[in-house]
């Protein structure tokens, strides 16, 4: 795998935003492995095809790549808020890459893969509205907010400019997989908890220290009136998928 970008390929566009995408793309379309299978290649969709950006020709799963310069991926800007949550809660979405480059040298610093299960509600973050001098006034656009999602479901490929080995890499997905809930609202809860968990440093974590997180689940969850339950039911179900062990009363243990 290459970690430079090719710029020739963008000299045709005068559009900064399209000659970055022509570039990435290019890149993972050179570079890039399916992580669902192991083919060699991915293939660019034709243009204009709102679904996603490439698919596997091998087990045809699609994928989207975002990508944004600079040396860290944390909250990565994106379309209108509404459409992105609608399309999350109509389970139409694809796997996502998310890319992170120097625009100085062009090359990769960073490349995540994120399994479309891990998306939810709560990462995605609104904008403020556009103000009432701009041609799209009112519009509302979002932000996707990778420190939200749990690290179970940021699946390292490049990391500072390393390559992770595919071995680890396959092995990270499958270990993914156990956290696949295909309902949005029980998804959201379960992975919500899981960042919650995530957040609290060392392998060792008690009931206490979860439920610090009880206000700001409840502003994810406006609808519950009962978080803490909430919170014992999802580490239950963690527990159950063998992210989380239960230790003695109120002590778990990260797996
Ligand atoms: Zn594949």
């Amino acid at each position: 795998m290459n970690l430079s970008l090719c710029t020739d390929i963008g000299d045709d566009y005068k559009s900064n935003s399209q000659r970055v995408r022509v570039i990435t793309e290019h890149w993972i379309a050179s570079n890039m492995f399916c992580p669902r299978c192991g083919n060699e290649r991915l293939t660019h969709f034709a243009n204009n095809r709102p679904v996603a950006d490439f698919f596997c020709d091998n087990c045809n799963n699609q994928y989207e790549l975002k990508s944004q310069h600079g040396l860290k991926l944390g909250r990565i800007a994106d379309g209108a808020y509404s459409t992105m949550v609608k399309r999350i809660r109509s389970a139409d979405n694809p796997d996502f890459f998310f890319m992170s480059y120097s625009k100085k040298q062009w090359v990769v610093n960073n490349l995540f893969f994120v399994p479309k299960h891990f998306f939810t509600p709560s990462i995605i973050d609104k904008r403020p509205p556009l103000a009432m001098t701009a041609q799209r006034a009112g519009w509302i656009g979002c932000f996707i907010n990778l420190t939200s999602i749990p690290s179970a479901g940021k699946i390292p490929i490049i990391e500072n400019g390393q390559l992770h080995p595919q071995k680890e890499i396959f092995n990270n997905i499958v270990r993914a997989e156990h956290l696949r809930v295909d309902d949005v609202n029980k998804r959201s809860w379960l992975l919500d908890v899981l960042a919650c968990v995530d957040k609290i440093s060392g392998n060792e974590i008690t009931l206490d220290e979860i439920y610090t997180f009880e206000n700001y689940l409840a502003k994810l969850h406006p609808a519950n009136h009962n978080v803490k339950a909430k919170i014992r039911q999802q580490l239950q179900m963690l527990r159950d998928k063998g992210i989380i062990e239960f230790t003695a009363r109120g002590h778990y243990r990260k797996l």
